[in-house]
């Protein structure tokens, strides 16, 4: 009995040497480029809270002739201070890119310039958010859509420049800093899970017949926003969150 025991001590014992030599390291997944490749919303409590992520890096890149105005950088940064825990700050880091002279992008084309061009991924206390600005339009299918900007990842969003060109400036027209402002900061919100898109609704506010907006025709979470439709609803002034948006980030996490 003895020995027995002796000989079971002795393979416990390397079994479990082998077991820490052999087996490797298990990767975390909440970094690096796997996690760049989830559903929109999927990262809303990573970008909301301070649990994970204590700092947040927002990394602009844009074609060539289609630089975001300054205006709409210090929004970025304001709106995501005001909703987020992020003790580390929030950076942004900016590149141009060349041109592509396409007239439309597909959802396809917009993943492709994704992997060329963003360098930026969740690193260490930092969470990452990509943020592509194109000279063209967006086509799915065959269908023309006029959308201004789209959240299409968990962590990664996109502005249509050519949509902007054509709907701002001039009599009557927003100008084109609160055109792209309103649309960018409509597309943060869906990446910090709204409405009912990763951040659980407090009180349902989801819109009936659009799924993960807001069924407040002045929030900015308002299907209307991202479209050409925003001119309709707000020609100068960059529309807020409701209360009800509010409070589904602060339920999740956020401030
Ligand atoms: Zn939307
Ligand atoms: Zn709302």
């Amino acid at each position: 009995m003895k020995i027995l025991f002796r000989k079971l001590a002795f393979y416990g014992l390397l079994i479990g040497v082998f077991f820490s030599c052999s087996v490797p390291e298990r990767e975390d997944p909440f970094v690096g480029m796997a996690a760049a490749r989830w559903d929109v919303g999927k990262s809303a409590t990573f970008l909301l809270s301070d649990d994970r992520f204590s700092n947040l890096e927002l990394e602009v890149v844009y074609m060539k002739g289609y630089k975001p105005t300054d205006y709409l950088m210090e929004s970025m940064v304001e709106f995501l201070q005001e909703t987020t825990l992020k003790p580390g700050g929030i950076e942004i880091i900016e590149r141009e890119i060349p041109a592509e002279g396409e007239e439309f992008y597909s959802t396809e084309d917009i993943g492709n310039l994704e992997d060329r061009y963003r360098e930026s991924y969740n690193d260490g206390n930092t969470v990452s958010v990509f943020f592509l600005v194109v000279d063209g339009s967006y086509m799915q299918n065959e269908e023309e859509f006029f959308t201004i900007g789209a959240a299409y990842r968990n962590t990664s969003m996109v502005l249509f420049g050519k949509r902007i060109a054509e709907n701002s400036g001039g009599l009557g027209r927003p100008s084109r800093g609160t055109l792209e402002t309103t649309v960018a900061l409509h597309e943060l919100g869906h990446l910090l899970g709204l409405v009912n898109v990763g951040s659980e609704m407090v009180t349902p506010h989801e819109d009936q017949g659009k799924e993960y907006h807001c069924d407040n025709d002045s929030c900015l979470m308002y299907w209307t926003v991202e479209t050409d439709n925003v001119l309709r609803f707000t020609p100068q002034t960059i529309p807020t969150l409701d209360e009800n948006c509010r409070n589904d980030l602060r339920g999740n996490g956020g401030r």
